[in-house]
């Protein structure tokens, strides 16, 4: 198959890809919409598999959403393409991508530009016997729940900090299953200096009450500043250990709690997916607010390479409606650069939607700030966990390499194959650049992420053959 062209591709089909999608179909561009989804929706707009039945239906994707899913978005248009599931393993920055799709295997696209809406993914601060089977991500948990009306399990222990600890208790319950506890990482005053935070944000204040109000009915013991510092069991979960957490990140002595369960579904926040931005070459920076590494953009939505645009999660995590309105922002660039809308309307648009934006940017920086992981927390790791799931390196291990003088992520990578497994880093990455800065006497952290190459996510051998 030879390389197909298109005006605009759009990796991602989350609310930022979706945002962008929308904007852009109402004009003469021939667009393609990518997503390694069955369906489009991303994390938050995620549609069952089936139809469920009756009393899984309060999981059906919020109905906030700005088109209607079960169609489909474009399904009118016919200059807009949609292709699920897709995944891009590789985009060039002559703006060349390499994308790997179920039907027809590796294809190779050509694009004017690029907008990358590839969200983010789950953060869990480890602990000894985490990777026990019984335990999983709140997202795990959620994905199963919408995507497929399945319970995790009858009884549920929830571990972590932010929104998705109460909104994923509020689904299960709403489920028909039990939440036996939930152990919140952050304070009671964070929790309610969040009302204060997302004022202007009436859906989300009402999306909280509603979980904390099914909590509350259910008598659901929340504990706050309680963190997990290990699991145990003997093929399978079986006891949950926890600790209080003090405001400089050491556990409070005697604290120590001990939970039956055998299903615990926990979490630290997210992180952006900046591989493929990364790849192509577009400048990343550092921000703790805004949940690690970023790709870098100017108001437009464009990033350091010309005719490439980011937006959602992966600029800064801050929730849907931010996704939402940067997706609009790159698509209204986009049509500014290609001669589509004229410079007056482009600049009247840009300026409403970047105010809209403010708002959620507040709240990403309050989240982000709450989810931080404290540089004490991970001296009291236990040596037995494991940072490195795909490898089995142990925090014992990093530690060794740390002692010997190792500073930097890819030498530890080098010296212990942290980071080189099936999910490429993707899981212990983000959490070597906190234990290095951590044990950095100024708490600095690595001028660079690791490197990525092609394809950033794995595929069959014979699919890359027949290319
Ligand atoms: C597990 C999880 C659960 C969440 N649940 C909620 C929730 O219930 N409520 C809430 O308000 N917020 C939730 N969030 C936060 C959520 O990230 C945002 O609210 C919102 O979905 C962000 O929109 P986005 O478009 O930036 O990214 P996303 O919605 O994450 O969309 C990004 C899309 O990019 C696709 N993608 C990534 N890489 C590739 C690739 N290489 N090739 C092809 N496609 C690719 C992904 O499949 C995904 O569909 C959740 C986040 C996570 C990680």
């Amino acid at each position: 198959m030879g390389i197909e062209a298109y005006d605009v591709v759009i990796i991602g089909a989350g609310p930022s890809g979706i945002g962008a999608a929308t904007v852009l179909a109402e004009y003469s561009l021939k667009i393609l919409l990518i997503d390694e989804n069955n369906q489009i929706g991303g994390q938050i707009w995620r549609k069952p598999a089936y139809q469920p039945v009756s009393r899984f239906r309060g999981h059906q994707p919020p109905t906030r959403q700005p088109m209607d899913l079960s169609t489909g978005i474009g399904t009118d248009k016919n200059n807009l393409h949609i292709t699920t599931p897709s995944c891009v393993l590789g985009v060039f920055p002559d703006k060349h991508l390499l994308l790997s799709t179920s039907d027809q295997g590796v294809r190779e696209i050509k694009a004017r530009s690029i907008i990358f809406a590839t969200g983010a993914r789950e953060k869990v601060l480890p602990f000894k016997g985490w990777t026990l089977p019984g335990v999983m991500t709140l997202g795990a948990a959620q994905i199963l729940l919408k995507q497929y009306g399945v319970l995790a399990s009858s009884e549920i222990l929830i571990s972590g900090a932010g929104p998705l600890a109460y909104l994923l208790s509020s689904q299960i319950i709403g489920a028909g299953g039990k939440v036996t506890t939930v152990l919140d990482r952050s304070s009671l005053a964070t929790m309610l200096n969040a009302v204060w935070v997302m004022a202007g944000q009436l859906p989300k204040i009402g999306e909280g009450l509603l979980a904390l109000g099914r909590l509350i009915k259910k008598r659901v013991s929340v504990k706050h500043r309680m963190q997990v510092v290990e699991v145990k069991g003997k093929d399978k979960l079986q006891e949950v250990i926890a600790v209080r957490i003090a405001s400089d990140g050491t556990a409070v002595d005697g604290s120590q709690q001990r939970y039956e369960t055998q299903m615990l579904a926990c979490g630290n926040g997210f992180v952006p997916n900046i591989e493929l931005p990364q790849l192509t070459g577009c400048d990343l920076i550092y921000a703790v607010d805004k949940g690690g590494w970023i790709v870098k953009t100017d108001r437009s939505m464009e990033t350091s390479v010309s005719g490439v645009f980011a937006a959602g999660e992966i600029t800064g995590i801050a929730g849907s409606d931010k996704s939402l309105i940067e997706g609009r922002l790159a698509a209204l660039s986009i049509l500014n650069q290609f001669g589509k809308l004229n410079s007056k309307k482009y600049r009247i648009r840009r300026a409403a939607l970047l105010n809209k934006r403010k708002h959620c940017q507040r709240f990403g920086a309050f989240l982000n700030r709450q989810w931080a992981i404290h540089p004490r927390e991970w001296a009291g790791i236990d040596d037995a966990a494991i940072i490195c799931r795909c490898e089995d390196i142990t925090m014992g291990t990093i530690r060794g390499w740390i002692k010997k003088g190792i500073r930097s992520a890819p030498d530890l990578k080098r010296a212990t194959r942290c980071g080189m497994g099936i999910c490429q880093g993707r899981t212990c990455a983000p959490l070597i650049y906190e234990i290095l800065a951590a044990c950095s006497v100024a708490g600095k952290q690595e001028p660079h992420p690791l490197s990525v190459r092609t394809p950033v996510k794995p595929i069959p051998l014979g699919d890359l053959a027949r290319l």
